[in-house]
């Protein structure tokens, strides 16, 4: 605390010391950056004790070198009110800790404590030092203002790297030869700026502006911030005293002065802003490599394979997994169409996903399909695709995670199988008989197909079951299946419904037709003896036989042919009846 006083006191008494021209104020004042850097890195809390410190160092200050003890508590109070109002921006902005980290901060900051703070400050300190020394009001604002904005952007960055321990930070991380190299072209600036301010032969103002863009790039914003306030501390003090080339123009000292200070405002929006925009690329290539670090590292060991395609389906990058799965070289496949590695069946809804995810960018498809391994072999693939982005928002391709879904695939065969299968018979049971009796007339709709439907019954089946036994039952049951499926024609549909009771869908024929192949049906399996054991069983079935045609209800042909068969049973059975 006393060291900031001490040092609000030395940098207030030089300021009005060596930067007051005419009798007015200082044109470059330093020392509210010191505070405001001190505010800065504190809690509002803790504020008051270093306001108060500095408060009473500018009154000293004012009092020894400048406009005397009369106006010094006024124009403590107006530069207290301008770091009060520039720290309060800052903390709310939250650029307490880093005023360089992008662009948009750095124009919060010139706008927090360049223009708001001093605005303030140069009214009431203007107005006071106007009644103190009878100078004009209007120039003593305008110094103010000019002095005071350009004193905290320029210096303020370095007091707050300090207070916040950055440029400790970098010279403890910095190894032997970065600490040289930084040390080198700080001096490079400093001896720069020497040379051109020495000098008032050449209009070469322009000149330490080369070695403080060095500066920034190879050191950062410590580098610019550092710089601008070698170019302020030299080229100032040179200024003041009279020399430099700034002095080529015709002008008093203030004029010089003015000269400078705008020089010293170019430099900083010119070093600045580089360095804040600078930081923000590092920060994003920073999070740009973790998250390719992250992202390879997934793809890497993941059993899913990562594509990314352009527009057209070119592969442009594969993950290694596709060796493993699919037998290929991440090589061999990188700008080859992703499509030939589909099978033809399965193309068209493959490419459809493809086109569909670039017309909807922020949406996941979902795509199954067969692929070829390069042994040849097919398997079948899952793929979630969705659209990549640039920055201008374009489509520049999709990226996939494509799985190998063949396992998967066999159990929901195997169980599909399962529900629809009698396994005794291996016929269709009553549930696959019917979604394929609704298959067929669903596609058949509006169409002219006719076509029959037939539903047998083995005769007094349960004799069986009781004569011979239910395995016996069985065998009947098994030898009904094969000679009725021996009996139709490969476009014919034989089912089990259930018990010993058959059903028969006969496209394409008529009801003389069916009646025929029925018949023959019915004849042949009374014709068959089965044997077992010593025995050998003999069976009758009855049927009934309904038509349909392409307007056909499933439930009223099943209806009908099942009306059909209770009067073949009534009867006699061993016969067929039609549906009426
Ligand atoms: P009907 O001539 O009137 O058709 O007489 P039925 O004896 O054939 O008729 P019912 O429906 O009374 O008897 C059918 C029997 O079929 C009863 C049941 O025990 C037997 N059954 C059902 N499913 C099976 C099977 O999977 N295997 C065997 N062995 N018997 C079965
Ligand atoms: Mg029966
Ligand atoms: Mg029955």
């Amino acid at each position: 605390m006393v060291l900031l006083g001490l040092a609000y006191f030395v940098a207030a008494s030089a300021a009005v010391a060596l930067t007051r021209f005419e009798g007015g104020v200082a044109c470059l004042w330093i020392a509210n950056a010191l505070l405001l850097a001190a505010l800065s890195s504190r809690l509002f809390s803790d504020w008051l004790a270093p306001m108060l410190v500095c408060g009473a160092a500018g009154m000293a200050a004012t009092t020894f070198f400048g406009l005397g003890f009369g106006p010094a508590l006024p124009l403590a109070l107006s530069n207290l009110t301008e770091v009060a109002i520039s720290a309060a921006l800052l903390a709310r902005w939250r650029l307490r800790k880093d005023a360089l980290g992008s662009l948009s901060q750095f124009s919060a900051f010139v706008l927090a404590a360049g223009l708001a703070g001093p605005a303030v400050g140069a009214l009431a300190g203007g107005l006071t030092a106007s009644l103190a020394s009878s100078t004009p009001l209007v120039s003593n604002m305008a110094n103010w203002f000019l002095g005071h904005a350009l004193g905290a952007l320029a210096f303020f960055p370095v007091f707050a790297f300090i207070l916040n321990g950055d440029i400790k930070r970098w010279v403890g991380g910095a190894g032997r030869r970065q600490l040289s190299e930084g040390i080198a072209v700080l001096t490079l600036v400093g001896l720069t700026t020497l040379a051109v301010f020495v000098q008032n032969r050449f209009p070469i103002l322009f000149v330490p502006i080369l070695p403080v863009i060095l500066a920034t790039f190879w050191l950062g914003r410590l580098g610019a911030a550092v710089s601008v306030v070698l170019i302020a501390i030299i080229g100032g003090a040179l200024t003041a005293r009279g020399m430099g080339p700034i002095y080529l123009i015709e002008g008093g000292t203030l004029a010089h002065v003015q000269f400078f200070q705008f020089y010293l405002a170019a430099t900083v929006v010119s070093a600045l802003p580089i360095a804040a925009e600078l930081k923000r690329r590092k920060r994003l290539g920073d999070r740009l490599r973790d998250s390719e670090a992250r992202y390879r590292l997934m793809t890497d060991n993941s059993t899913d394979i990562v594509m990314n395609l352009d527009p057209n389906g070119v592969i442009r990058y594969v993950s290694p997994s596709i060796v493993q799965i699919g037998g290929y070289s991440v090589e061999a496949l990188l700008g080859t169409p992703v499509i030939e590695l589909v099978m033809s069946e399965d193309r068209e809804r493959v490419r459809a996903v493809h086109v569909a995810a670039l017309g909807a960018p922020a949406q996941t498809f979902m795509v199954e399909y067969r692929g070829v391994t390069a042994d040849g072999t097919v398997r079948w693939f899952e793929t979630t695709t969705r659209s990549v982005l640039d920055e201008g928002g374009r489509i520049v391709g999709v990226v996939s995670a494509i799985r190998d879904i063949s396992h998967r695939k066999l159990v929901e065969a195997e169980l599909t199988r399962a529900a629809t299968i009698d396994p005794l018979t291996g016929l269709y049971n009553r549930r696959g008989f019917n979604a394929e009796l609704d298959r067929r007339l669903a596609e058949a709709r509006g169409s002219r197909l006719k076509g029959c439907l037939a539903i047998f019954d083995v005769d007094h089946f349960k004799r069986v079951n009781d004569t011979y036994g239910h395995d016996a039952g069985d065998q009947v049951l098994e030898s009904f299946a094969s000679i009725a499926k021996r009996t139709v024609r490969d476009s014919d549909l034989v089912g089990r419904l259930g018990g010993e009771e058959f059903a028969i869908i006969l496209p394409g024929v008529t009801i003389d037709q069916a009646h025929y192949i029925c018949d023959r049906l019915r004849i042949a399996v009374g014709e068959t003896a089965l044997f077992w054991g010593n025995a050998s069983i003999r069976v009758t079935v009855s049927a009934g036989v309904a038509s349909f045609d392409g307007h056909a209800n499933p439930d009223r042909i099943l209806k009908a042919a099942d009306t059909a068969l209770y009067a073949a049973k009534n009867a006699g059975r061993d016969r067929l009846m039609i549906a009426a």
